[in-house]
């Protein structure tokens, strides 16, 4: 009788919500610990006797940790995410690790808190509701904006900023893009440069991934281009933004009001309970303690729609490392 293959994992910083789905996605094929902790040096002996490591955002994925990973005989990594760069590519490649990610699951699921954001940001929602449920039902200070007719500025035109556009058009925005390659559908949108996204839109959002040549791209030199009283949303990596930069625009007025669903330091702070922490993070206090701010701790993904297809995408890549492992002539199986 043939022998079935299974491969051995360990997925980290697994949320209760997601058991259900991975289980769903993998029907017992491959060996899976779950576990709640997030990877780090300390935490990476769970991996000793795997093959594969499961992660996520705020995962350690640093050098030393694959280091670490390596030694215990890992030979893949792949993460629940579009984004790879919590991941040392070049200390995965130093010791012929392969990475995977979820390239494209529901882009809907960022574009539609993309908006969620920005609309809660123009019509004052944090503050009215705060404001009824002390059953004070004054107006005085609840003046929005219309989107319709606005100009809005896309950077980044893949998967999530297309989802962003079509919405921003519904609205009836002039949606202006740019992107460092031409997307394939241009329909409805203008494609222009930079500097003129920056002097033209009264909303922009970014989608594009962290790398070294996005990291700080908003920053005191950028924000002085944008207009003054610009809606700043940020779906996608903390790092794109200097933070410290956009607290001061902030305080000036020259960034009217700013979203986030990703925060330079949320890694060790996001996706955790720090209530009782007696040291905050100053930085994400001063930020929140500003009006017109709204941050929400990087669940632009979460809808169960996505949570399924990130587990089923998850399992797909472990399946085809299984089967280039099949392939392989010394494979005896287990
Ligand atoms: P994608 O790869 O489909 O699109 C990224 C686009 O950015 C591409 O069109 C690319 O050409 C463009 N780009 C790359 N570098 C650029 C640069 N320097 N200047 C201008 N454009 C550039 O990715 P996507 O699926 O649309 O995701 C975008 C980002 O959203 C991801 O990288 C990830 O960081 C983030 N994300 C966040 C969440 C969340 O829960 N908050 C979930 C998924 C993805």
């Amino acid at each position: 009788m043939q022998k079935i293959y299974t491969m051995k994992v360990v997925a980290y910083s697994v949320k209760p919500f997601e058991k259900a789905c991975l289980a769903r996605a993998n029907t017992k094929k491959h060996d899976i610990t779950l576990i709640s902790n997030s990877l780090s040096a300390e935490t990476a002996f769970y991996a000793e006797g795997k093959e594969a490591v499961i992660v996520f955002t705020n995962d350690d994925v640093s050098e030393k940790v694959i280091d670490i990973l390596a030694g215990f005989g890992i030979k893949y990594i792949t993460t629940r995410s579009v984004g790879t760069d919590h991941i040392d590519k070049a200390a995965a490649a130093k010791h012929g690790i392969e990475i995977a990610n979820v390239p494209n699951y529901s882009p809907q699921a960022i574009a539609e808190h993309t908006i969620a954001l920005a609309l809660a940001l123009s019509r004052h929602l944090t503050l009215s509701d705060r404001h009824i449920r002390e059953f004070d039902f004054r107006i005085d200070q609840l003046i929005g904006f219309n989107f319709f007719g606005k100009t809005v500025g896309l950077i980044g035109l893949g998967h999530i900023g297309q989802a962003v556009a079509k919405i921003f058009n519904g609205f009836g925005c002039k949606v202006l893009v740019y992107d460092i390659s031409i997307p394939e559908n241009t329909e409805g949108i203008h494609l222009i440069s930079l500097d003129e996204l920056y002097a033209n839109a009264d909303i922009i959002s970014l989608h594009i991934p962290l790398t070294n040549d996005t990291k700080y791209m908003i920053n005191a030199a950028s924000i002085v281009k944008m207009k003054k009283g610009v809606m700043l949303i940020n779906t996608s990596r903390g790092g794109l933004i200097k933070t410290t930069d956009i607290i001061d625009a902030l305080k000036t007025g020259q960034i009217g009001y700013l979203g986030l669903d990703a925060y330079e330091f949320e890694q060790g702070l996001f996706f955790k309970d720090h209530r009782s922490d007696l040291v905050k993070d100053t930085l994400l206090k001063e930020l929140l303690a500003l009006p017109n701010v709204l941050i929400t701790p990087h669940q632009a993904f979460l809808t169960g729609e996505a949570i399924q297809q990130i587990a089923e995408q998850t399992i797909r890549n472990l399946d085809a490392w299984q089967d280039e492992r099949k392939a392989l002539p010394a494979y005896t199986g287990s």
